[in-house]
């Protein structure tokens, strides 16, 4: 079997050494196997993403010396395909509409004295989960912005245990539960960053998923995904997230230094992979 795979950053914002180290890694687990390596823009967030940081995120892999298979794709450009997909799901009554804003669910949650805390933040109460049919209809007529959640009761209904594995951590039980009625289509845009990104997968024919131990949980929700639609089910390998002097984890919004930043500095690919082998060793 072919391995393939694939580096998915948000075009959100420059890219940092924790960008390389994925990218490298992700990269690397391809060509070591003869196999296929993929670069995914996921761009779905259009108040957050920016043409000038998806060329920059070409610019930053060729400079790696990476080399990628084109065309990349773009996930603003395939909402139609992530529409199908949750059709497929509403079609067996696996979703309903929320018309709770952020308020309403934080209301909600203090209301009854709390929420469990699941890996995006509280656990959505299920205000709307037990609306009639008739009220779902009427407020989706009179155009109420509403994304779709996944009826994560029904979901488990249908599925039974499952596990995926990791080359890194072995097997793994998965507990979508904790996540609650997870959101597959914000109210701007058709799906979610869980729907694409197994959407995706599947289709471009992912065996190997690769990406930082942050989305180790998200594996567990993807999972589930996967069996309601029917997808194969790639290996995964997450790795350690790269930690700055401080001890805490490399992010777009803290001072990193942008691998666009080395790079005028005079930073070579080598000083950057030098760089990561001394973080990733320490
Ligand atoms: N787009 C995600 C990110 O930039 C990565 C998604 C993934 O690898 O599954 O964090």
């Amino acid at each position: 079997m072919t391995i393939v795979t694939r580096f998915a950053p948000s075009p959100t914002g420059y890219q940092h050494l924790g960008h390389a180290y994925a990218a490298l890694f992700a990269f690397a687990a391809a060509k070591d196997a003869n196999g296929r390596f993929l670069v995914r823009i996921e761009d779905i967030d259009p108040t957050r993403c920016r043409p000038a940081f998806e060329q920059q995120i070409y610019a930053d892999l060729a400079w790696l010396g990476i080399e990628w298979e084109t065309p990349v794709r773009r996930q603003s450009d395939h909402l139609d395909a992530y529409r199908d997909a949750l059709s497929a799901l509403e079609a067996r009554n696996l979703t309903f509409p929320c018309f709770c804003t952020r308020k309403d669910i934080e209301a909600e949650i203090t209301a009854a004295g709390g929420a469990p805390h699941g890996p995006d933040g509280p656990v959505y109460p299920g205000t709307c989960r037990h609306f009639s049919t008739d009220e779902r209809q009427s407020r989706i007529a009179a155009h109420e912005p509403h994304a779709i959640r996944l009826d994560m009761e029904a979901a488990l209904n249908e599925t039974k245990a499952l596990t995926w594995h990791d080359l890194g951590i072995g097997e793994r039980l998965a507990a979508p539960e904790k996540f609650g009625d997870v959101v597959l289509a914000r109210k701007d845009t058709p799906t979610s960053y869980h729907l694409a990104v197994t959407l995706d997968d599947h289709l471009q024919g992912v065996t190997l998923v690769t990406r930082g131990m942050d989305l180790v949980e998200a594996t567990d929700i993807q999972r589930l995904l996967q069996s309601l639609l029917g997808f194969d089910v790639p290996t995964y390998h997450h790795h350690p997230l790269l930690l700055g002097s401080d001890g805490k984890r490399l992010a777009k919004r803290d001072q990193s230094k942008t691998l666009k930043a080395l790079r005028d500095e005079g930073v070579t690919p080598d000083d950057v992979k030098l760089m990561i082998a001394g973080m990733t060793n320490a």
